[in-house]
């Protein structure tokens, strides 16, 4: 009987211990570099109070917008596809303003091609543990500002070729030619890069120290983290 009773009493503290210590274990696997990133639901709340933390899909926004998003195929700097869907999306703010880079490249027989927009957090946390340099790289415990829908990566084509613009490097490079303070012998590829950073800057964006490509839309700091997948965009 008293062995019984020992049981039962290890059994439940066994029991009570479990369920103490599971949700630590859900947490942590949800954030295990301290940073709670929006799940769907939260989005969808929080869309209701501010349209403008909508995420556009820009493809559908932006008039003759190209997409090459390289995370969705191997040629990335993991070799590995970590996108199931080659989707390019941005907050509302964001996307206007691209519709806006767009039409002014156009006068000029030019247009944007897009390699990567908003990214879930997961993919963050991807690339940080195959590549922890925080120089080329975000940190998980602070998350991009691609995780914020709030950074395009992206290049300029020429319209009726539908090439790229010769620029310093290719994307995602991380020799330090792709730093937009980097001088370039090359009067042509000079001019393409002041093109771009230029255009982005007119219309609100700032671009990465280290990144030609990579450009920030300002006042990203009012968006939030989000860890939502294009499938449950898709299906919104
Ligand atoms: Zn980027």
């Amino acid at each position: 009987m008293k062995m019984i009773r020992w049981a039962c009493n290890a059994s439940a503290v066994f029991g009570y211990c479990l369920l103490m210590v599971l949700p630590a274990f859900a947490i942590q696997a949800q954030s295990r570099y301290g940073l709670k990133a929006m799940s769907l639901d939260e989005y969808k709340e929080s869309t209701k109070a501010n349209p403008a933390k909508e995420l556009i899909d820009l493809e559908d926004f932006v008039p003759g917008l190209v997409l090459d998003i390289r995370y969705a195929t191997t040629n990335n700097f993991t070799g590995e596809r970590i996108y199931n869907l080659a989707k390019a999306y941005a907050r509302k703010p964001v996307a206007d303003a691209l519709a806006k880079i767009q039409a002014d490249l156009k006068k000029m027989g030019l247009g944007i091609k897009i390699f990567d927009a908003y990214r879930p957090y997961k993919a963050t946390v991807k690339f940080y543990e195959v590549y922890r340099d925080t120089t080329y790289v975000a940190s998980p415990y602070r998350g991009s500002r691609h995780n914020r829908g709030c950074a395009l990566d992206l290049t300029v084509i020429d319209l009726d070729s539908g090439e790229e613009l010769q620029m310093p490097t290719g994307y995602d490079s991380f020799k330090k030619e792709a730093w937009p303070s980097t001088p370039v012998s090359d009067p042509e590829i000079r001019k393409n890069r002041a093109l771009l950073i230029n255009v982005m800057q007119k219309h609100g964006f700032k671009v990465n120290s280290s990144e030609w490509w990579h450009f920030d839309f300002i006042g990203w700091q009012k968006y939030e983290v989000m860890d939502i997948d294009f499938e449950e965009l898709e299906n919104l």
